[in-house]
């Protein structure tokens, strides 16, 4: 029996790609394949309120900054809404173990750049809204290949019989945007306490020089506390979790929280069909790499359609020997990702105390090893 929901590819159908889900991913993803002169059906039901509220901060690496520049959304976000990132501190559990990481030693402009998410689905959003090729739907309709970029709850994953493997991590993300009494200096910073993990991300709103985004992992009682706590309370919270290390800390926006969990589809193609970006996968978000990730989705698979395009024309987008080229080259980057934050989770929210000392002298001798921390540098930049 069809589903109403998932429209059967339709022979005759003004659409080339069904676009599902109005996120930064599928918004990128209806622009990528808009640009090839793909005709691209975008079905975004209630993204744009969704995305005023969002107060987090991205931490965007050169790939994905990449891709929104070449589709015309990097130089339109407002310039207070990107900042680059020159320096990165990250400590463990005890003070002294630490690990620095520049931009100017790396030998790269910057390390990464952080990015108002608001800011950035509003922009993609603008340029859809422009974008040839590409038509705003208010129901699913017929297309050779639908591009699911539902987010991780995506009930057409599920309609189509995916499964969904997810871990929760019983810790919940808070974030806030922060203003600091000293400058951020375009330094990220960040603590490994076992079991929290705080991230401090330079972003030049709400001022200039002065802006902070706050990332704070922490276990799910504690996350309720500190949800409920009067905001002078959770300010004071916060600077004893960082020692005053970025300077007197106040709250610049409410917060907000994420449970957090790994999570995985069993399969990412099929006939017709594509998962990108959380649909897809779920990470941690202590690497700031969900989005890379399904950024990364993006232009894979825009790679794969163009290939085809140049060589097998004939070939339809939405053949599945086509789409399990896109399913291979994102296999081992997906697995790479997902281990090494689910590793770096567990080896610092373990309480053992061995483990604690391990994972100390593991952050200094690598600060120390300036070759091997080069090359874990370039990893994570996506360079
Ligand atoms: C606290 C926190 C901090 C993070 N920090 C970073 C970071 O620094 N760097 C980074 O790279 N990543 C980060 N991430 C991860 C990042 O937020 C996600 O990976 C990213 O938002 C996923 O985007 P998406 O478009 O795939 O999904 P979503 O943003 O969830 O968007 C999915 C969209 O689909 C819509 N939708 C749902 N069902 C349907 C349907 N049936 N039909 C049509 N539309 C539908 C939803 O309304 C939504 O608009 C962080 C995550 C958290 C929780």
């Amino acid at each position: 029996m069809p589903d109403p929901d998932f429209p059967a590819p339709a022979g005759a159908a003004r659409h080339d790609v069904l676009v599902r889900g109005g996120g930064a991913v599928g918004l990128s993803a209806a622009l990528a394949l808009a640009r090839q002169g793909l005709r691209v059906a975008l079905h975004a039901p209630g993204a744009p309120a969704a995305a005023s509220a969002d107060v987090r901060a991205y931490a965007l690496n050169a790939a994905s900054v990449a891709l929104l520049r070449s589709l015309k959304v990097w130089d339109a976000l407002p310039a207070d809404a990107r900042t680059a990132v020159h320096d990165m501190h990250v400590e463990g559990d005890d003070g002294a173990a630490a690990l620095h990481f520049s931009a100017w030693v790396q030998g790269v402009p910057e390390l990464a750049w952080i990015v108002d998410a608001a800011e950035l689905e509003r922009a993609l959003a603008a340029a859809a809204g422009f974008a040839p090729h590409l038509d705003a739907v208010a129901a699913p309709v017929p297309a050779a290949l639908t591009v699911l970029a539902e987010g991780k709850d995506s009930a057409t994953r599920a309609a189509l019989g995916v499964r969904f493997t997810r871990h929760g991590y019983g810790q919940r993300g808070i974030a806030a945007r922060l203003l600091a009494s000293r400058p951020h200096a375009q330094q990220a910073r960040q603590w490994f306490r076992s079991p929290d993990v705080l991230a401090l991300l330079p972003l030049d709103r709400p001022q200039p020089g002065h802006g902070l985004g706050l990332v704070w992992s922490v276990p799910d009682d504690r996350a309720q506390a500190l949800m409920a706590l009067p905001e002078a309370d959770f300010e004071a919270e916060l600077m004893a979790a960082t020692g005053g290390a970025a300077g007197t800390l106040t709250l610049a926006s409410a917060r907000q929280q994420w449970p957090l969990a790994l999570a995985e589809a069993s399969a990412v193609h099929g006939e017709g069909w594509v998962l990108v970006g959380d649909a897809a996968h779920v990470v941690h978000p202590l690497a700031g790499q969900g989005l890379n990730l399904g950024l990364a989705d993006v232009a894979a698979l825009a790679a794969v359609l163009a290939a085809r395009q140049a060589a097998e024309p004939w070939r339809p987008l939405g053949d599945e020997k086509l789409l399990a080229r896109y399913a291979r080259e994102r296999r081992l980057p997906t697995l790479a990702m997902a281990r090494l934050t689910d590793t770096l989770l567990h080896l610092f929210a373990h309480p053992n105390p061995l483990l604690r000392q391990l994972r100390n002298r593991g952050l200094a001798t690598v600060d120390r090893l300036g070759p091997l921390k080069k090359r874990l540098t370039a990893q994570a930049l996506g360079l």
